[in-house]
């Protein structure tokens, strides 16, 4: 304890005090509702933390869209978004033990009190959208912190052109909407809209209204991959020759939005297929991007806070144990773990950023967790007064070990996650130690195909034996007539018969 007192200085327990203070606050901030921050909130999405809001209802826009209402908990409240702004929702897919979070874009005016509206397309097995869809009204739903996109000034550019592909419209929809409900703002915009079929044109009486209402602000163009026969809009998907009669005007002063599936973003980003002059920025691109990638300081920030606490809780506990000076032991330790923490995450998400352009296989991993494990774990070792080499090996293997386990429970979650678990008193059945036999469907179907099946034998043998004596019957009656015919003919011609 001497040790921890003479290698800790005065300005670093304090440092360290305030530091865990504030991360105190901060956690309770994080897990706080929207109930528990005030009566009367003004702005819903104002700050850092979770907001639990109520889902109000539910509308089937097409085959795999829904519009969802979600109610503010008081009626005057407003999201306090900014424009080009996303949600993290937080949501439990069946047969999964971790919360998939997955952002998704306001599409009601964010300056509109009371409710939010959110469009969802649900993709085949997709976890977050699939969750969303299964969610009934009075459902509630758990909202982090917001994301937020580009930040607009109204009349940076004299003209965006805007490419959305499928639910990559809701964005572009906030933005425009956004930009037309600002006197102030002058910006024309040219949307650009691809989807598979006619009924994938989200949002399409809302775009038709905006196009009417502000003709010289706003137009669009419609592309439809996979059209009716009498389909009015263009066909195909959104191509160098669609975009150069799209892209009329000076080229100055403009910008580019790109929002849709990945591999749409990647074509028309990548290959830089805009006019020269204008900037391009995609929804999940690298540096110019509508949405930025996730901050790795912050992250790593946030993976140190969870450390430094879980230190803080080891400490206390191991300084009650063994040291006269529980606290401070636990804020030494707390330190540490939060500096071990921060560094670790820090190296692991830069390599597999630089190194492996986020594209790395679960394997590749576990080795990127081990080594930034080990240099984080070792050289903090070493400044703590202990080996390196120890350390390094120690937190090596924690990394592996640690990534390798998630990876496994990753892979099984994944495996599970469309199988629907079947009720304990079935699996009990279902038990090779239980003499019964509990039948599925298909069993119970194939059980019933084999009776149905010997049955039709029997009726085909029944029919048979039918078929034989109907045969013998009328046999029997030609033979009795053939002999009461003979035995007449026989005495019309024998007198003495008669
Ligand atoms: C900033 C931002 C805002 C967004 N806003 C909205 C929104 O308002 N409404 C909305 O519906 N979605 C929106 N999305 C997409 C959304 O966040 C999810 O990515 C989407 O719902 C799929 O998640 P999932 O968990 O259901 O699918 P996953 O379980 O992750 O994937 C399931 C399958 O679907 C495929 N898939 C996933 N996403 C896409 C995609 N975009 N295009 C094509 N195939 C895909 C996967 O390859 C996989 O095969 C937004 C995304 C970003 C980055």
């Amino acid at each position: 304890m001497t040790l921890i007192q003479r290698t800790i200085p005065r300005v670093v327990k304090v440092a360290g005090v305030a530091g865990f203070a504030g991360l105190g606050i901060y956690c309770t901030k994080q897990f706080s509702t929207v109930f528990a921050e005030s009566n009367e909130p003004k702005a819903v999405f104002s700050g850092l933390g979770f907001t639990t809001l109520r889902l109000q209802s539910t509308e089937t826009v097409n085959h795999n869209t829904k519009r969802l209402v979600f109610e503010y908990p008081d009626k005057t409240a407003r999201s306090g978004l900014p424009l080009t702004s996303a949600l993290l929702a937080i949501t439990h897919p069946e047969g999964r033990w971790l919360p998939v979070v997955r952002p998704y874009t306001p599409i009601s005016d964010l300056d509109e009190s009371g409710h939010l509206e959110l469009l969802v397309k649900k993709y085949p097995e997709g976890k977050g959208s699939g969750y969303l869809h299964s969610l009934k009204p009075g459902d509630s739903l758990r909202f982090a912190t917001s994301l937020k996109g580009y930040q607009w000034k109204a009349n940076e550019f004299s003209h965006v052109y805007l490419l959305a592909g499928g639910a990559g419209i809701t964005p572009i929809y906030q933005l425009i909407r956004g930009v037309l409900k600002n006197p102030q703002d002058r910006t024309k915009m040219t949307l650009v809209f691809g989807v598979n079929s006619e009924e994938d044109l989200l949002l399409k009486e809302e775009l038709d209204r905006y196009a009417t209402e502000f003709p010289d602000r706003f137009d669009y163009r419609y592309t439809v991959s996979h059209p009716k026969e009498d389909s009015p809009y263009g066909k195909g998907y959104i191509n160098e020759e669609l975009l150069r009669s799209a892209f009329k005007g000076p080229t100055q002063n403009t910008k580019v939005f790109v929002c849709g599936p990945p591999a749409m973003e990647d074509s028309l980003v990548g290959s830089k297929r805009s006019p020269e002059g204008t900037v391009t920025a995609k929804m999940s691109g690298q540096n110019k991007s509508l949405y930025p990638e996730p901050n790795v300081l912050v992250s790593s920030l946030k993976v140190g806070a969870v450390s430094g606490s879980a230190g803080l809780v080891y400490g206390g506990i191991s300084g009650v144990i063994r040291s006269p000076h529980p606290v401070i032991h636990s804020i030494s330790c707390g330190i540490h773990w939060a500096v071990c923490g921060t560094s670790f995450w820090w190296l692991r998400s830069n390599i597999l950023k630089h190194h492996y352009e986020d594209k790395s296989t679960p394997q590749q991993r576990a080795y990127v967790s081990a080594l930034s494990g080990g240099v984080a774990g070792g050289a903090v070792t070493r400044l703590m007064g202990g080996r390196l080499v120890p350390g390094l090996v120690v937190f090596s293997l924690l990394g592996y070990v640690g990534q390798r386990s998630y990876n496994a429970i990753d892979a099984w979650q994944m495996e599970n996650a469309n199988t629907h678990s079947k009720p304990f008193l079935q699996r009990m059945a279902d038990s090779k130690w239980i003499p019964l036999k509990s039948l599925s469907d298909d069993d119970y179907r194939g059980i019933l195909g084999e009776k149905l099946l010997s049955i039709e034998a029997e009726i085909a043998l029944l029919d048979e034996k039918i078929e034989e004596l109907e045969k013998l019957k009328t046999t029997t009656t030609t033979t009795t007539t053939t002999t009461t015919t003979t035995g007449q003919e026989s005495a019309k011609s024998d007198p003495a018969a008669k």
